[in-house]
């Protein structure tokens, strides 16, 4: 089954997620499988749980889309459970970040390239790992989702107030996009 995505401008983005308790959550692998769907489905490689409409510590990534342009990341498969980054290191680097919940905007965004996570897999087994570059990068770009933080929040006055009117129109519903979408100001859902 498959969530329609949360779009800009909702305030369940801007909250900062809950702890998932193994108790409260008996079937988290449908809700896990779901979610990969979701992602599959939009062409991303990252989706938090807020952003299918649930404020919990919960995302996903998946490179398969990446095939083509990152070969050697196609594999890489995750799913993380009440993360937390241990420790980022290493000098700032930019890359052009883009977001499920904000269709057609794509900015440069610095962040460091090496991090060390804990967290808990499908089956609430913990693990402590670390990672780099691009996976480093998509690991805090929906880490910070479960933080409440979005990518256009680390832009500079200078980018910010270029991009309002589009963000306006996100949350309106006022844009094409070829995924389902759940838009916060829209007259129509
Ligand atoms: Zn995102």
């Amino acid at each position: 089954m498959k969530y329609p995505i949360i779009a800009y401008g909702d305030p369940i983005l801007t909250k900062i997620a809950l702890p998932l308790d193994q108790k409260d959550y008996p079937h988290i692998k449908e809700l896990i499988d779901n979610m990969f769907e979701t992602l599959n489905a939009a062409q991303g490689v990252g989706l938090a749980a807020p952003q299918i409409g649930k404020s919990i510590r919960l995302f996903v990534v998946d490179f398969s889309i990446a095939a083509q342009t990152m070969p050697e990341l196609q594999d890489f498969k995750s799913v993380f459970i009440n993360p937390v980054i241990i420790e980022e290191s290493g000098d700032e680097w930019s890359f052009k970040e883009g977001c499920l919940s904000i269709p057609g905007i794509m900015e440069e965004v610095y962040r460091k390239p090496q991090i060390k996570i804990s967290y808990l897999d499908e089956n609430w087994d913990i693990h402590e790992e670390n990672f780099e570059g691009i996976i480093a990068r998509v690991i805090q770009h929906e880490y910070d989702h479960i933080e409440g933080k979005l990518f256009i929040n680390k832009l500079t006055l200078e980018e910010e107030p270029s991009i309002q009117i589009e963000l306006n129109n996100i949350s309106l519903g006022n844009i094409e996009v070829a995924y389902e979408m759940k838009f916060p100001l829209s007259k129509k859902s």
